[in-house]
């Protein structure tokens, strides 16, 4: 399913990209995220095997009972990047799931949004996003500031671990040469 908005192109993040065709104001509905619609159990199903195989997922949540199947070749919408932070974002309307603009896109400018993963799994889903604000890993917003916790706490920890290594060898190294001048 094309758009008037865009086009494809190669992704500066990963792969393969979506990119402006035309100046996009905020606002627009730029592309309709399309595909199989599928019960829970079955999108459970699916996201297991594809997991395990160690590809992408492609699955979006629709409402209660259904999700939507993306991994399909007519959804254009597939090949949009995760940014942590992207100038877009999605919506469903009426049934149908949107990619919206979340602020005027300039031409030829690459579209992305947040994929909004689970906070369980962030450790699994590097980001190579580019971005000022990323915190190096693909997880919904409102996760980042626990994730930015335990990467600084992470940091801390190993520049003290490398603190004490450095601070025994030189006691070592004064040890060695205390015994060295003796007579
Ligand atoms: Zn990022």
């Amino acid at each position: 399913m094309g758009s008037e908005w865009v086009r494809r192109g190669r992704s500066r993040i990963h792969g393969g990209g979506l990119y402006a065709r035309k100046p996009i104001p905020k606002g627009t509905r730029v592309i309709e995220y399309v595909g199989e619609r599928i019960t829970k159990a079955e999108a459970l199903r699916r996201e297991q095997r594809r997991l395990a195989a160690g590809g992408s997922v492609y699955v979006f949540e629709l409402n209660a009972r259904y999700d939507i199947d993306g991994d399909v070749p007519w959804n254009l919408a597939r090949l949009i990047n995760h940014s942590c932070e992207g100038n877009c974002e999605t919506d469903i309307i009426r049934g149908h799931i949107w990619i919206i603009a979340s602020r005027d896109i300039a031409a030829g400018e690459e579209l992305s949004y947040d994929y909004g993963f689970d906070y369980a799994e962030w450790r699994n889903h590097p980001c190579r996003c580019g971005s000022p604000k990323c915190v190096g890993y693909i997880v919904h917003q409102k996760h980042r500031w626990r994730v930015r916790k335990i990467l600084k706490a992470e940091r801390a920890a190993s520049a003290r671990a490398i603190r004490q290594k450095n601070a025994g060898a030189s006691a070592a190294s004064a040890r060695r040469t205390r015994c060295a001048s003796r007579p």
